[in-house]
């Protein structure tokens, strides 16, 4: 009996230190479960004793973690109770992206992101693309459009734009028909946009529904809008209740994409629910972030909790 207590004690030092180690990667603002990338990064041994000790305890078994090691020498639980933090596969991808670490202040102090041309690149109302960024290898995807002619809207980054291609390609196959709307955008259309937007629906909603010039995930090539003709190609949301908006919003991660804006996230994102508008992070990250049910934001601020905790 004492020794099948003592493997069960060591089971519990084995749960307990998985419990500490989900903790660490567990996401303030979230409740969702985190689950996939994370748990298989867990660090506990594989070689949990499965054989008795070689030494007979001499005091009763306590459930006292702190006993247990001073009964039994030859095992080493104590390493079970505080695993080395691990980081997954996901969040690794994010350590040279991470917000803390690649934000300057301009003269006029303005948060500039410095990282504008990687994959990971946050661009929100509190990080703001320099000006004069415009991505090197701007492309024009070959998947169909709402409109025809040339327009640099039809662009996004090379990578962004093949795995768009296969999103499209996959949706058809399923016998869902997606047209692309608008995808690059520089700083000085943005501009103008949001100017219009202003004068057409005040500072307010303006500032709701559009990008400042500099905050528009457009500018970085990444993000490409997405519609159908049962909404007339619209950007609305009601697109995220037709069965493409439905489809888009299943598989969009499949192909390295996540819905930027989801419904109920405005606080965090400071944009309404946008079923249409999808930014490519690649597949591990997006098959993260959809899984985890969480924004960039708080999928940034789990990743910083766990690379760069404060002190
Ligand atoms: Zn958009």
């Amino acid at each position: 009996m004492k020794k099948r207590t003592v493997v069960v004690v060591a089971l519990g030092f084995a749960i307990a230190g998985g419990l500490l180690y989900q903790d660490a990667h567990s996401s303030k603002n979230s409740s969702a479960p985190i689950v996939g990338p994370s748990n298989s990064e867990t660090s506990l041994p594989t070689d949990t004793p499965t054989e008795p000790p070689t030494e007979t305890p001499t005091e009763p078994q306590t459930e006292s973690p702190t006993k247990a090691p001073t009964e039994s020498p030859t095992e080493t639980p104590i390493e079970l109770v505080k695993p080395p933090v691990k980081v997954s596969p996901a969040f690794a991808l994010l350590a040279d992206s991470l917000p803390s670490l690649t934000v300057k202040q301009d003269k006029k102090g303005a948060a500039i992101v410095t990282n504008t041309s990687s994959l990971y690149v946050l661009v929100n109302k509190q990080r703001n693309l320099p000006s004069d960024y415009e991505p090197k290898d701007l492309v024009v995807p070959d998947v169909p459009f709402s409109f025809s002619g040339n327009s640099p809207k039809k662009q996004m980054r090379k990578e962004a734009a093949s795995a768009l291609e296969k999103l499209f390609k996959a949706a058809s196959e399923d016998g869902i028909k997606l047209k692309a709307v608008s995808g690059y955008r520089s700083y000085s259309t943005q501009k103008s946009i949001f100017e219009s937007n202003v004068k057409r629906k005040g500072e307010k909603v303006a500032n709701r529904t559009s990008a400042r010039p500099g905050q528009s995930e457009h500018q970085t090539g990444l993000a490409m809008d997405i519609s159908s003709a049962s909404v007339s190609y619209g950007l609305e949301e009601s697109f995220g209740d037709t069965k493409e908006g439905q489809w888009l919003a299943k598989y969009a991660s499949e192909y390295g994409f996540i819905i930027r804006y989801p419904k109920g996230k405005e606080g965090i994102t400071g944009y309404s629910y946008e079923p249409w508008h999808v930014r490519y992070v690649g597949k591990i990250v997006a098959k993260d972030v959809t899984r985890k049910e969480v924004t960039l934001e708080q999928y940034f601020e789990a990743a910083e909790e766990v690379i760069r905790p404060k002190a």
